[in-house]
């Protein structure tokens, strides 16, 4: 289909589009389906009933009326116990959860559809590749079923070696002094297709396990070994410019993989159904007119280093206030979004005394923002982020600079590879003090030296992002195939 020209309800192709329940995969999947919708599919897109109550409570109502025919909304279970928390659910738990519950749910749901007046025969499923599951529900239900992976290339090619790890010995960890003993930086070159170097510490820590039934590996091995394959495709938000090699040993595997990314405004323009979000959180409205404030004068330009560990990052209020104390040293203006459930310890965590008056005029700290127009504006000159893969690539596509302190899974490769293959990345300490901080944030925003090389990378991936989305770029000739493709599978 080239355009949403009207068709008869009937032999409309209706996509069903699962994310697992976290913010950063229901971003990138709704982009998707906009997209799709845009193309003339019906679409209907499933959220947990945890996160449809939070988009509710943030977004309200409208969140789920799309104002035009064709775009639904329906919920699933999680399987955790009720709970109206406004919070990132514990992984583990969750990804337990989802796959033990998931399959009657998502069976009874595409039933339940398809007996629904008025409504298409649901004729494609998209899962995200954390609820691979689905495939198998698909299958059984004779449906075209793809796996879209919200993660990056590298972390993917990293996943898919997951088997091989545990055969060859070195995971799970023989004990817990294997976390520190200088092991996890023993070489693991024999993976060909990672980055040369590479150590076990960059590589997703869901191999830091002494565990050989631990919840996450068992899971990503099965999702590699025994989802994917069975899936008609693997959509990947990321471009073949990026991650060429990373993506040569995917396809290796996985022939039928679409590079879609990245997923921004060029493939689902803000414009298009504009009422449809999916930030869990409240945007704090003040971000937009705080960054012109401080971009407005030619020598402004670039100054704000923006600060955001993602969606799920929790750090000690211990960590938080070196974090506080090394950008007030540096002296930059920034922009600082502190998730409400950032800090878990007893007794919460608020900015140190003192910290206010330090840093009056230059800094902004609010629960949650829209992180791509700050990127995306003319005042922001840095990131400070966690490296989780969807903020790396907006960071990329707006060409900012990272300064990379990753937390937990693929953030750690998506570190590596920020760093020493797209040289767009700086990195900090883990355990990184107030001086740290400091040293870092300064030499990231310093038009000179590594931030100035970083800045210039990032400029030149800005370019090579948007040409991927543009008519006749990779992604864009991948995303058309791939609609194609699916088209034809109409019921
Ligand atoms: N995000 C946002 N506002 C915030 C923090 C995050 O809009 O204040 C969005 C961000 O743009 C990205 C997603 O949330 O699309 C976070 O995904 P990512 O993969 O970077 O990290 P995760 O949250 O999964 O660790």
């Amino acid at each position: 289909m080239a355009s949403s020209e009207p068709q008869p309800a009937n032999k409309q192709p209706h996509v069903l589009l699962i994310p697992y329940p976290a913010q950063g995969h229901v971003n990138p999947f709704l982009k998707l389906a906009k997209a799709l919708h845009a193309r003339g599919f019906h679409v209907t897109f499933v959220h947990t009933e945890y996160n449809h109550g939070r988009l509710l409570r943030a977004r309200g109502a409208g969140a789920f009326d799309a104002g035009a025919e064709g775009f639904r909304f329906e919920t699933i279970p999680d399987g955790l116990p009720p709970s109206d928390l406004d919070a990132t659910q514990d992984i583990w738990a969750l990804c337990e959860a989802t796959r033990r519950t998931g399959p009657a749910a998502v069976r009874g749901l595409v039933e339940r559809l398809n007996r629904t007046d008025g409504v298409p025969p649901v004729s494609c499923v998209v899962a995200d590749g954390a609820m691979g599951y689905v495939v198998h529900v698909a299958k059984e239900m004779s449906l075209p079923a793809y796996l879209f992976f919200t993660h990056s290339g590298c972390g993917f090619v990293a996943y898919l070696n997951f088997d091989q790890l545990v055969k060859r010995g070195y995971v799970p960890f023989k004990d817990e002094t294997f976390f520190t003993n200088g092991y996890l930086d023993t070489p693991v070159d024999w993976i060909a297709d990672m980055l040369p170097g590479a150590r076990l510490r960059d590589l997703p820590t869901f191999i830091r396990t002494t565990d050989p039934d631990d919840t996450m590996l068992t899971i990503i091995i099965k999702q590699c070994e025994l989802d994917s394959p069975v899936a008609d495709g693997i959509l990947l938000n990321t471009f073949d410019d990026l991650e060429r090699c990373s993506l040569d040993a995917i396809r290796a595997r996985l022939p039928n993989t679409f590079t879609v990314g990245p997923l921004g405004p060029e493939v689902s323009p803000p414009s298009y159904l504009p009422s449809l979000t999916s930030s869990l959180w409240r945007d704090d409205d003040r971000c937009a007119a705080w960054l012109d404030g401080h971009g407005a004068e030619e020598d402004s330009k670039g100054s704000v280093v923006y600060v955001n560990f993602g969606s799920i990052t929790v750090v000690t209020g211990e960590q938080m206030d070196e974090f506080a104390w090394g950008l007030a040293a540096a002296g930059c203006p920034f922009l600082w979004v502190v998730r409400p459930d950032t800090v878990r310890d007893a007794g919460g965590w608020a900015l140190p005394k003192g910290f206010a008056e330090a840093v009056a005029g230059r800094g902004l700290t609010v629960g949650w923002c829209d992180q791509e127009a700050v990127l995306e504006h003319r005042a922001t000159g840095g990131f400070l982020s966690h490296c989780g893969w969807n903020s790396t690539l907006e960071s990329l596509r707006a060409g900012v600079p990272l300064l990379c302190w990753p937390f937990f899974s693929e953030q750690v490769t998506n570190c590596r590879y920020a760093c020493e293959e797209w040289g767009v990345g700086l990195e900090m300490p883990r355990e990184a003090g107030r001086r740290e901080v400091e040293a870092a944030v300064r030499e990231l925003m310093g038009a000179q030296g590594r931030g100035g090389t970083a800045r210039r990378r990032a400029a030149e991936w800005k370019e090579k992002a948007r040409a991927a989305v543009a008519p006749g770029g990779s992604s864009r000739v991948n995303l058309d195939r791939f609609i194609q493709e699916i088209a034809r599978a109409k019921c």
